[in-house]
């Protein structure tokens, strides 16, 4: 039997949640909840979602766009298993109330604090301590990033301290009333939260993080000095590890691709849904070894990295895989992330 899913909030993550939850043989999407109609709304209402009203949205805004509402939010809850909340950061807690009350597993995504939900998830990193948790968290983007590329890291050679440097995104592209539009602005805040956040997932890694806002949408980057308990062989013996990983794309010298604006034209190539780059992005150029001190980039594209992390975040909640490599599998298949 599938597991019924519902999406409650239908934003830049919402949606892409939605799409993916929607290609998985093992789960039905039952509907997703929006506050407005919206030029999102339609699309839902064109992709066949069935649409409930969330968040005190007015049932006749819906009505004179011509959008067929199918009930409520507490409609939504009392027909589904599990509920992705995509709501804007904090809102979830609130959220978190009706989630209770109709007795349904819920994921909550990284703009809440961690203490939202009885466990952080990251589907390389801590997929086994996650199973059967009734309310786990996807962690932010960049820590979904970090998470990814610690639990490679770890694995393989084992990690004694990790500085990272991001230069983060100041806005994703349909947000047009965030900036700075000329300007670096540092996060006063050492180490930025994302370095602590990291720790949700992985307790004893020694790692410091440092941030600071740039003017572009396209994705973050991060700058990496990661010191290895034991040495690799050579730096082809590390990225050909990410390689063989899933959820891990490293671009070859050959291929050009310069910085995030090739990254992303690649995505456009490649056309998976929303034209996203869920993938981790490394370089062989971008990537150094001195003994047991590894340098290295990665690019992060924000709007999507942590979709399938929240389809493995259902799976594990809800005990329908208990093989965290088998869920990135399946997820990645039905999505056509995979490689293979
Ligand atoms: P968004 O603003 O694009 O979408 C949020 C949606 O929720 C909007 O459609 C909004 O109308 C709706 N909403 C408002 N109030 C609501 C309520 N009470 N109940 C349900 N829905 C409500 O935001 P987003 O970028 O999709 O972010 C959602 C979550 O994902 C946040 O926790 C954020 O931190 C996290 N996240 C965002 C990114 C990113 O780069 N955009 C990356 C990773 C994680």
């Amino acid at each position: 039997m599938r597991v019924r899913v519902g999406v409650n909030g239908f934003g830049t993550i919402g949606k892409r949640v939605a799409d993916a939850v929607a290609k998985q043989p093992d789960m039905e999407l039952v509907g997703v909840a929006k506050t407005r109609p919206s030029y999102e709304a339609r699309r839902a209402m064109e992709k066949g979602y069935p649409l409930y009203i969330t968040g005190g949205g007015n049932p006749a805004e819906f009505q004179d766009a011509g959008l067929p509402v199918a009930g409520t939010i507490q409609d939504l809850l009392h027909s589904v298993d599990i509920v992705v909340d995509a709501s804007p950061d904090k809102v979830g807690r609130e959220n978190r109330k009706l989630y209770e009350a109709a007795g349904i597993h819920a994921i909550f995504q990284g703009g809440e604090k961690a203490d939202i939900a009885e466990a952080s998830f990251n589907a390389l990193g801590n997929y086994d301590a996650c199973l059967g948790k009734r309310t786990l968290r996807v962690v932010s983007c960049n820590t979904t990033g970090i998470a990814r590329a610690a639990a490679v890291l770890r694995q393989g050679w084992g990690v004694d301290h990790w500085e990272v440097t991001l230069i983060r995104r100041a806005a994703d592209p349909a947000e047009t009333k965030k900036g700075p539009i000329n300007g670096v602005m540092p996060t006063f805040q050492l180490p930025s939260h994302h370095g602590p956040d990291v720790l949700t997932i992985f307790p004893d890694l020694h790692i410091a993080t440092l941030a600071a806002v740039v003017p572009t949408t396209l994705m973050h980057v991060h700058v990496n000095h990661v010191r290895l308990t034991r040495a690799p062989k050579d730096a082809k013996e590390v990225t050909d590890t990410f390689r063989r990983n899933p959820r891990f794309r490293v671009f070859a010298p050959w291929e050009h691709v310069d910085g995030t604006p090739q990254v992303m034209e690649y995505a456009r190539d490649r056309g998976l849904g929303f034209n996203d780059m869920m993938e981790n992005v490394l370089w062989d150029e971008g990537f150094r070894l001195d003994n047991r001190d590894a340098y290295f980039f990665q690019a992060i594209h924000q709007e999507s990295i942590v979709v399938p992390e929240n389809v493995d975040a259902i799976r594990a909640s809800m005990e329908m895989e208990s093989d965290g490599r088998a869920s990135i599998a399946k997820t990645d298949r039905a999505i056509g992330l995979s490689r293979a």
